[in-house]
């Protein structure tokens, strides 16, 4: 009967430990600047993917100036759900229940495509010479937790990965270190 109670005291201890770690979507600081092109309104959708990329203004001047990059969003018709700047503030571009255009022709692994309408987008700024900064894989893993709080994720996939022979973003990105962070919040991908 103790031993029972401990349990679940445990159990407790270990989701309030979670939530402290950022999990609580409200918790987390994200900027709304929402878009006006590059995605499909949606009904409800399952959303079970994320896909990271790596985007900077290549139209000349500061290759992280935001309305730039928004602008070359607008220039291609595509968008993501979020943009994560060199500082780790979080932009909200698009709403999660939306479709944004972020993934192009793609397919997961297992051969399975039509990636935008299951999937949410974020983008890291950092172009293919500059690595991502420590502010921005911080905001990363906390917007990762705060998702797979919210929705059944079950890939975490790299643009490269699902479009392996037209993209290679995210450039310059510890993988291996971006999933070593997630294990603190019971998230293994
Ligand atoms: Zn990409």
């Amino acid at each position: 009967m103790v031993e029972r109670r401990m349990k679940k005291v445990f159990l407790l201890l270990g989701v309030l430990m979670v939530s402290g770690l950022g999990a609580d979507p409200e918790a987390q600081n994200i900027v709304p600047k929402w878009v006006q092109s590059g995605f499909y309104a949606s009904g409800k959708r399952t959303i079970d993917v994320l896909v990271i990329h790596s985007t900077y203004n290549a139209s000349g001047g500061d290759k992280y100036h935001l309305s730039a990059i928004l602008k070359q969003f607008q220039r291609y018709r595509v968008a993501a759900h979020y943009l994560i700047d060199r500082q780790g503030t979080i932009f909200q571009l698009v709403r999660d229940s939306d479709i944004a255009k972020h993934a192009g022709r793609s397919a997961l692994p297992d051969g399975t495509g039509n990636i935008n309408s299951r999937s949410i987008g974020i983008e890291l700024m950092n172009d293919t010479t500059d690595q991502p900064t420590e502010l921005q894989y911080q905001a990363l893993t906390e917007l990762i937790a705060g998702l797979s709080a919210r929705y059944p994720i079950r890939h975490l996939v790299r643009h490269s990965d699902i479009a392996p022979h037209r993209k290679t973003d995210p450039w310059n990105t510890d993988w291996e270190g971006i999933r070593k962070r997630l294990i603190p919040y019971g998230l293994t991908f």
